[in-house]
């Protein structure tokens, strides 16, 4: 339920309120605004009940949350969210650009991407310590090692850092070494994982899985802001359908629908959504057009020799060409590189 105060309730009162509902057992949410403050109680709604909180003078208005997911809902919080990764903001009118390669591969691959695309407007640095590979035969990344290289190239560089974690039992070690985890496409309903890093502090990137709909991403979301981690960054990645020309379908639809039910910012990673290097410019103007906060974009200094997803990662002048590209549809919806 959304508990809307009147204008002037002062902080006092509304925290006596949020204490009220504490005591019976629902969870409560306190949320200040400029003009007046709103309270969330997430539970069992009959328990609300008990409290008459609709003849409570200080209270203005009730209303449920009708869709399953709370926390993560417009409903619950009209005004965008947005999530500090390192110094920079993503959401809040910014466009992010997250680059780097697929998996990290040596200290000479990952600072010289680091370096490339630090002449950009890049917010962060992405590569993969522990890739979560279809064969158990292709390369499945330098684990700890890499997380020590990433941590370099966030030294050298002062970009902050994103990586995958692919278990919950090395949650609390990557987040010693990067600035953002990254809860892959395959691990999007992996519950426990959810859970342990919905207890850490730091910025999550959580990826739609490739048969995920669009209300579990949003439950999974909810799974990781319920443990107690609200930073929250989500990401369409293209989704499984018949289609085979492309490697995944870019599901733009999903970023336009996803801005009006949730407050959390929404990226687009048009590199694994197409697989197709040419096709990764034009989606990602579109991603701009269509209202997503930003992109996470593979590139790699030669592609060719890339140890994953060579086929789809952008050198340097593709790189450079993109942001080109990209500056004019980034101001005409009215945001920031
Ligand atoms: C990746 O970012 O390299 C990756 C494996 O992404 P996804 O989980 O979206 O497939
Ligand atoms: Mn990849």
């Amino acid at each position: 339920m959304i508990i809307i105060l009147k204008p002037g309730v002062s902080e006092q009162d509304a925290k006596q309120l949020v204490q009220k509902i504490e005591s019976t057992g629902l969870k409560p949410l306190y949320m200040p605004g400029v003009e007046r403050t709103v309270l969330g109680a997430i539970g069992d709604e009959r328990v609300l009940q008990s409290l008459h909180l609709d003849s409570d003078p200080r209270v203005d208005e009730i209303k449920p949350i009708l869709s399953k997911y709370k926390l993560v809902s417009r409903e619950l919080n009209p005004v965008d969210s947005h999530v500090m990764l390192g110094q920079h903001l993503v959401g809040g009118g910014r466009f992010t650009v997250i680059a780097g390669p697929c998996g990290v591969e040596s200290r000479e691959q990952l600072l010289g991407v680091a370096e490339m695309i630090q002449q950009h407007p890049v917010a962060a640095l992405r590569g993969g310590a522990f890739k979560p590979r279809t064969s158990p035969y292709s390369f499945q990344g330098l684990g700890e090692e890499g997380l020590k290289l990433l941590k370099e190239a966030n030294a050298k560089t002062g970009l902050p850092t994103v990586s995958e974690v692919v278990d919950a039992a090395d949650a609390e070690l990557m987040a010693q070494y990067v600035d953002c985890l990254q809860v892959g496409a395959r691990n999007m309903q992996n519950f426990r994982l959810l859970e342990a890093v919905g207890k850490l502090g730091l910025p999550i990137l959580l990826k739609r899985g490739m048969s995920a709909t669009i209300e579990e991403l949003l439950l999974a979301a909810e799974y990781i802001v319920n443990a107690g981690n609200p930073n929250v960054i989500l990401c369409e990645r293209g989704i499984r359908t018949f289609e085979t020309a492309t490697r995944n379908t870019l599901d733009l639809n999903a970023v336009a629908y996803l801005k009006r039910k949730t407050h959390l910012p929404v990226l687009v990673d048009p590199s694994h959504g197409t697989g197709v290097r040419e096709l990764i410019a034009p989606l990602s103007y579109a991603s701009a057009a269509v209202g997503a906060d930003g992109i996470i974009v593979e590139t790699h200094l030669n592609p060719a020799e890339a140890l994953s997803d060579g086929h789809q990662a952008l050198n340097a002048e593709q790189f450079a060409d993109l942001i080109t590209g990209l500056r004019p549809f980034v101001e005409a919806a009215g945001k920031t590189l």
